[in-house]
């Protein structure tokens, strides 16, 4: 059993679900914890994503081929990524780290594999400690192909996935309609991954965290983060309310960490690809599990208070206005899915995935300053990490040994 490690002032600048999982970990430990954040806990993107606990996606963004693909990418209006032509000039080096990430993907999915494989155990835990394992459960999620070209293109990621033993079924046409009677019987084929887990409400997840450490003597401010303050011999958060001295200083901002990252001493490329999510009634029969539909590139998950379809990729920066016609296109192939789903959606969301060209998140400590310690960048995979992150920040604080080779993570790899 470690020793319990000396309490220390701490500050997490994001309320999201990495910033409130790193808090849950940290006050676990006895230190004396305050979150700062503008928004209420779970309002950045952890309010709308798919739910899903994706310890399958080992297979990075950046995947050898993906060049080859980009003009047919560009050319769709209902593909997996958009592109706002405004904003491609501000997009192109990162697009162009991207591609540069292709001719490393064997490293970079060696690097995602350990975090992906202790996520579900740490959430699971994490759920279990909030109280909030009412809205966790481990229902696998299904990956339909209505053609045979799309099922032929998924071959690179099961390589991947094989390589780091991921378990995955391929199921026919029968075999997926026997676990999804709700579904069409347009697909061809499928990939069911059996250990992946699914939260039934990602917003109320993230309150859950979030009370629970409230309840065990944590604080949250409602506070903008402007700077820090890394004199010699102290450390603080300047906020638009005041100076927060801590001895520890977390930033998990999600894709607004840039500005805050800079001032703490890292350049880092970090953008959003922004997502959209629509919710539908709930058709009957339902779902029981979150699907994705590859053809399509979009998810539909039965959450407890609706069907949430979630979209693919749109590049256009934090501050343009939301485009819901792709939102709208795909809910015309959600229809086609799901024969009994009917009406308009009940509402629309934009939200903003924090991505790093290289697929992987800004983990662990500062490289430049002492007690500065990042956790953001988690792009698709935010909600899947964000307990293992937290887990892991507590143990760099208490001087533990995480048991992740942290280094591909590093702030300073740019
Ligand atoms: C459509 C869609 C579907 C997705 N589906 C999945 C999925 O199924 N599974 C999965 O694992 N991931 C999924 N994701 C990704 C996941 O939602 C994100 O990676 C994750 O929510 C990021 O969490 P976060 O805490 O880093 O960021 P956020 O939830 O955005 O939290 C960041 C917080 O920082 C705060 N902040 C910003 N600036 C400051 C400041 N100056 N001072 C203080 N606070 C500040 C913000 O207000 C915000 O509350 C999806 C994302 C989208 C958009």
């Amino acid at each position: 059993m470690d020793a319990a490690p000396s309490p220390k002032t701490i500050v997490v600048v994001g309320a999201g679900i990495v910033g409130t999982a790193c808090a849950h970990f940290l006050r676990r430990d006895g230190h004396d914890v305050t979150v700062v954040d503008p928004l209420e806990p779970g309002d950045g993107t952890s309010f709308g994503n798919a739910g899903v606990i994706a310890t399958s996606e080992v297979a990075p963004i950046a995947m050898p081929g993906l060049l080859r693909q980009v003009p047919r990418m560009l050319a769709d209006p209902n593909g997996p990524v958009v592109v706002r032509l405004r904003y491609l000039p501000k997009i192109a080096p990162w697009l162009f780290e991207l591609v540069k990430a292709t001719r490393r993907a064997d490293a970079i999915a060696a690097a995602l594999a350990p975090l992906l494989a202790e996520a579900e155990g740490a959430h699971d835990a994490l759920a279990r400690e909030a109280g909030a394992a009412d809205l966790y459960r481990k229902p696998g999620w299904l990956k339909l192909y209505s053609s045979e070209r799309a099922f032929a293109e998924a071959a690179a990621e099961l390589s991947f996935m094989r390589r780091y033993g991921v378990r995955y079924e391929v199921l026919e046409s029968e075999e997926i309609r026997e676990l999804e009677p709700a579904l069409a019987p347009i697909f061809r084929r499928a990939i069911f991954h059996p250990d992946c887990g699914f939260v039934r409400n990602p917003k109320r997840l993230t309150e859950r965290v979030a009370r629970s450490f409230l309840e065990k003597g944590g604080r949250i401010w409602r506070e903008k983060a402007l700077r820090f303050d890394l004199g010699e011999g102290r450390r603080a958060v300047i906020t638009e309310k005041g100076r927060h001295a801590a001895e520890v200083i977390v930033l998990a901002a999600g894709a607004w960490s840039r500005p805050l990252a800079l001032s703490l001493g890292a350049r880092v490329p970090l953008d959003t690809e922004r997502g959209y999510h629509a919710m539908l009634e709930p058709p009957e029969p339902a779902l029981s599990r979150p699907v994705y539909w590859d053809d399509h590139h979009f998810i539909l998950a039965p959450m407890e208070h609706g069907l949430r379809l979630t979209s693919g990729v749109e590049f256009a920066g934090l501050e343009a206005p939301p485009d819901y016609r792709l939102l709208d296109r795909l809910i015309g192939f959600a229809k086609r899915m799901l024969p009994s789903l009917k009406g308009e959606p009940r509402s629309r969301w934009l939200g903003f995935r924090p991505s790093l060209p290289d697929s992987l998140p800004v983990l662990g400590r500062s490289g430049k300053h002492e007690g500065v310690y990042f956790a953001f960048g988690h792009q698709h995979l935010g909600l899947t990490l964000s307990a293992i992150s937290g887990r892991i920040i507590a143990d760099l604080v208490a001087g533990r040994d995480p048991g992740i080779d942290l280094s591909p993570y590093r702030a300073e790899r740019w």
